[in-house]
C-alpha cells in the first residue's frame, strides 16, 4: 500500500494565461512531493459519467485533495453525486469571508445527508482564493501531515482489532492511466448540483422542473436524474429551492454558484428572496416560462409546480423576518 496522498487538479474551463499558470507551477510542485502523487483533468463540472477521468475518481480508494475553480461545497457535492464519497475534509486555505460565513453555515445544515459515505476525507479546495501557488502547495503539505496522521492511527486500531482492516483503506489512485486520456476532450456542460447537506428532500424543485431534470432514487430521495435535460444558463429552480440547497457552479452570482451563505446574525435568512430582488419566485417563475417558450410550449407562470410556497407567501403575516430582510434590503449588501 502506497503511502501517498492523491491530489486532483481540476482545469478551468477558461484558458485564461494566469489560470494555466497557477494550474502549471501548483502541479510543477506538487509533483517534486514524495508523500503527494498528483494528477491533472478537464474541468470537474463537464466531465461525464463515462470519461476517463470520472473512472479515475471513482477508483481513489483513500484521502484525496480536489483544487479547482469551483466554490469547494459545490465541488464537493458534485462528486459526491458521480460516487466519489467521502467526509467533507477541513481546509483551512480560505478567504476571509469564507472563513467568517463557514460556521454560519454549518449551523444552517439540516439536510438529509449523504448516503454511503466510506471512511475517508476529501479536502476540496478553491484555486480562486489565492494567486499564490506557494499557498496551495503549504496547505496540501498539512493536508498530507493530518492524512498521514489519521491513516496510521487507523492502522494501529485495526492491529488491535478495535477496527477491521477494511476501513483503513488504501492512499493512492488505483486506476493507472495516462495524463493524456485523463485530459480527453470534453464539452461544457449545465445542470443543478444538490448540496445534501442542506437539502430537506422537501421535493418542491421536482414539481417546479418541467424539463425532466430531477427524479427520486431507490430511496425517495431527491436526484438529478438527467441532468443534461437542464436548460444552459438558467438557474430557476436555485431561487425556488427554501434551503438554497440547488447549486449552479457556473452561474455569476455566488450564492446560487455554490459560495457558503448561512444565517445572518443568528437568523435563517431567506436568500434567494434577498439575492432575487424581493421575488425570486416570480423571476424563477418567468426564467422558466422563456425556456418553456424556447422549446416551443405554453408558458406556465405560477400556476404550475410552486403552490406551496407561494400560498405560503400571500397567507403569513408579516413576522420578524419580513422586518429584518425589509432592512437589509434597503442598505448595501
Ligand atoms: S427544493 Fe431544495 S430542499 Fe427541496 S428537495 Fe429540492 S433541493 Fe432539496
Ligand atoms: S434550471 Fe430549469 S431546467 Fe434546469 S433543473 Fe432547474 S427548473 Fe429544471
Amino acid at each position: 500500500m502506497a503511502d501517498k496522498l492523491t491530489v486532483v487538479l481540476s482545469q478551468s474551463q477558461s484558458k485564461h494565461p494566469a489560470r494555466r499558470g497557477l494550474e502549471e507551477n501548483i502541479a510543477t510542485y506538487l509533483l517534486m512531493e514524495k508523500d503527494i502523487e498528483v494528477s491533472v483533468i478537464p474541468n470537474l463540472y463537464d466531465i461525464d459519467e463515462k470519461h476517463t477521468a470520472m473512472l479515475f475518481l471513482r477508483s481513489i480508494g483513500g484521502d484525496m485533495v480536489v483544487l479547482s475553480w469551483l466554490y469547494p461545497r459545490a465541488a464537493h457535492w458534485m462528486l459526491d453525486r458521480s460516487e466519489v464519497k467521502g467526509h467533507m475534509g477541513e481546509v483551512l486555505l480560505l478567504d476571509e469571508e469564507d472563513e467568517d460565513e463557514v460556521d454560519d453555515a454549518e449551523e444552517t445544515n439540516n439536510g438529509i445527508g449523504a448516503a454511503d459515505i466510506p471512511d475517508r476525507h476529501i479536502y476540496t479546495v478553491d484555486m480562486r482564493v489565492s494567486d499564490r501557488h506557494e499557498d496551495y502547495v503549504e496547505e496540501i503539505r498539512r493536508i498530507a501531515k493530518e492524512c498521514k496522521g489519521r491513516n496510521q492511527a487507523k492502522k494501529v486500531a485495526s492491529q488491535l482489532g478495535f477496527v477491521s482492516i477494511d476501513s483503513v483503506l488504501p492512499t493512492n489512485g488505483a486506476l493507472k492511466v495516462g495524463q493524456e486520456e485523463l485530459m480527453a476532450p470534453t464539452r461544457r456542460r449545465w445542470y443543478p448540483v444538490i448540496d445534501f447537506g442542506r437539502c430537506t428532500n422537501c421535493m418542491e424543485c421536482i414539481d417546479f422542473c418541467l424539463f425532466g431534470v430531477y427524479g427520486v432514487d431507490s430511496m425517495d430521495r431527491i436526484l438529478v436524474e438527467n441532468p443534461d435535460n437542464c436548460k444552459k444558463g438558467c438557474p430557476a429552480c436555485s431561487r425556488v429551492c427554501p434551503e438554497q440547497a440547488i447549486i449552479f457552479p457556473e452561474y455569476k452570482s455566488p450564492e446560487i454558484a455554490g459560495a457558503n451563505v448561512g444565517g445572518i446574525g443568528g437568523l435563517k435568512i431567506d436568500l434567494t428572496k434577498l439575492f432575487g430582488g424581493g421575488d425570486a419566485i416570480s423571476i424563477a417563475a418567468s426564467e422558466r416560462d422563456t425556456e418553456l417558450i424556447r422549446d416551443g410550449r405554453e408558458a406556465v407562470g405560477l400556476a404550475v409546480g410552486i403552490p406551496r410556497r407561494q400560498e405560503g407567501l400571500e397567507a403569513e403575516p408579516r413576522d420578524e423576518l419580513d422586518a429584518l430582510m425589509d432592512s437589509l434590503e434597503d442598505v448595501e449588501i
